[in-house]
């Protein structure tokens, strides 16, 4: 068997073209299967984990290796974004011609695209390409070592490292929105799609932290942004509601930036419960490039 990072430098010289420096803007290529180097010899490592670090300089982020793997557990034991992803799926195979680039920016530990292009190849056994960034190496880490068929990258998302207009599809989950990057990175006639909280997303422990009036999320800022900048936006609503047991409830109390600044006696209220249903909602935005 190969090692990660043997089969991470294979996927990545067959992308090579994609790739652009993030320091100088030249073209890159593998070297030796151990690094991405641009022509001006700019040089990136390919970890043993499978995925490479791009970025130029260290950037904090919030997401730490607890929270992923928090995060992660509730994806694949509870199904919690299993409707979603569904949802995701289907809105690329009705716009995707037979091939998919697909950028995910904001990636996470990776779940979201390796499920949405699992469930492509289903239907189109080739052509299917992922590539995931993020800011948090924790989360990329994650990624590469559990779906090695997607490539991983830590990067500036402001920057991605990539040359311009490649991707038919642009992933944006629960991540905050860069238009210029997405402009950059979409294809004439590519889709952005963006998926922001559905007004009712966690309403009972909204509810119960910041009472009645705080119950509902207003999206409306975000969606009309989107509008500005992809008048012909067509939104799709979701909800189900997912049953938790304790652990489960432990898990989404870690994952979400809604607890983080609450008081310890809040979270503990949740903490203590032995189960709970949660309503989970989401609005999927889906935009496309004019030609
Ligand atoms: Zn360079």
């Amino acid at each position: 068997m190969i090692s990660k990072r043997t089969h991470c430098a294979e996927q990545l010289h067959l992308n090579r073209n994609m790739f652009q420096c993030p320091v100088c803007g030249a073209a890159m290529d593998t070297a030796m299967q151990k690094s991405l180097v641009c022509m001006h010899g700019h040089t990136f490592d390919i970890a043993k984990q499978g995925y490479v670090n791009l970025l130029t300089r260290p950037i904090h982020t919030h997401y730490d290796k607890t929270l992923f793997e928090a995060r992660r557990r509730i994806i694949v034991g509870h199904g919690f974004f299993d409707p979603l992803i569904e949802a995701l799926a289907e809105q690329i195979m009705g716009l995707m011609n037979d091939s998919a680039h697909i950028l995910d920016l904001g990636c996470g530990e990776g779940s979201h695209l390796a499920k949405i292009c699992q469930l492509l190849a289903i239907v189109q056994s080739n052509n299917i390409r992922g590539f995931g960034a993020d800011l948090a190496k924790e989360g990329i880490q994650s990624a590469a070592k559990i779906y090695p068929n997607q490539n991983w990258l830590v990067a500036d998302l402001a920057y991605p490292p990539f040359n311009v207009h490649l991707f038919d599809f642009v992933l944006n989950i629960l991540s905050p929105s860069n238009y210029h990057t997405f402009d950059r990175m979409l294809k004439p006639g590519g889709s952005i799609i963006k998926v922001i909280p559905g007004s009712e997303y966690l309403r009972e422990l909204r509810f119960s932290l910041f009472g009645e009036e705080k119950t509902h999320y207003s999206n409306a800022d975000t969606f009309s942004l989107f509008q500005q900048h992809f008048p012909n936006a067509l939104t799709q609503k979701i909800s189900y509601t997912i049953p938790l047991n304790q652990e489960g409830i432990r898990d989404l109390i870690q994952m979400t930036p809604l607890t983080w600044n609450v008081s310890e006696m809040k979270r503990k209220q949740w903490l203590e419960k032995s189960s709970a249903t949660i309503t989970v909602a989401f609005e999927i935005l889906v935009g496309s490039k004019s030609h």
